[in-house]
């Protein structure tokens, strides 16, 4: 069978967790030669929030078989984001270890908080959430990186130090002693859901250079933001020095 079949036959469980039988970047390069979508739109529903009423979209991607969430602030039920220029973009990668149970060790839900919270004053803007745990290695590779990098000192969680080096295991470090990327993510969705709305221009709420890159390589006009969120602890605060050090972010 043609490895791209998975295109048909939606073998989405088998590809979030398991190891895939194609990579993304094989199955995306099938799906462009051939001028087929990436990402189809899954359905859309006006959703009110403490952040004000929003239209909450949800997006398929062929090239994972997973699904993103697509946050608009005000009403949107038509094609093309008319009236829409050059709003505030949050492209958020998941972290549901930081959004859902609060962990300190990262600063991903202040970071989506505070995205919103400008977001609702200008009363203005998109998040595309992506779905992609771990820098795009996925939650596995996460799980494994963050048992290497803390440990129970007592009842308390502490930074572990490595043996040899006797120095904390950053989780970029951690990623690439298991064989993972430190840096594993494709953007090329997220300049595909901004076509699918209308949206040409943006202001890009981010610290990553390879963001603003990936989108203006997709032809979006992008004008770079910063979102700066202090550290709230110690761990939190070598996490931003290895986010900077590491992967060259403008914190
Ligand atoms: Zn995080």
């Amino acid at each position: 069978m043609d490895k791209t079949d998975i295109y048909r036959t939606t073998a989405y469980e088998e590809k979030t967790w398991s190891e895939p039988w194609v990579t993304e970047a094989e199955l995306r390069n099938a799906l462009q030669k051939e001028n087929r979508p990436l990402i189809k739109e899954l359905g859309r529903t006006p959703l009110p929030s403490e952040y004000g009423d929003l239209t909450y979209l949800v997006f398929g991607d062929y090239t994972t078989g997973k699904d993103h969430d697509v946050i608009i602030f005000g009403k949107f039920d038509g094609k093309n984001l008319t009236g829409y220029d050059n709003p505030l973009l949050r492209i958020h990668s998941s972290c549901r270890s930081s959004e859902l149970f609060h962990a300190s060790n990262c600063e991903c839900r202040e970071e989506l908080d505070l995205a919103m919270k400008t977001m609702s004053k200008e009363g203005k803007g998109i998040i595309i959430y992506l779905n992609q745990e771990g820098v795009g290695n996925g939650i596995s590779a996460k799980i494994a990186t963050y048992k290497n990098s803390f440990e129970w000192h007592g009842d308390k969680v502490v930074l572990r130090m490595d043996p040899k080096t006797k120095k904390p295991t950053n989780v970029y470090e951690g990623y690439i002693a298991l064989g993972y990327k430190p840096e594993n993510r494709d953007f090329t969705i997220a300049g595909e859901i901004l076509k699918a709305v209308g949206v040409k221009q943006v202001r890009l709420m981010t610290n990553n250079p390879k963001k603003i890159t990936g989108l203006k390589a997709q032809g979006i006009n992008v004008e770079a933001v910063s979102i700066k969120i202090p550290p709230t602890n110690e761990i939190m605060r070598e996490h931003l020095n290895a986010k900077k050090e590491k992967l060259g972010h403008n914190i």
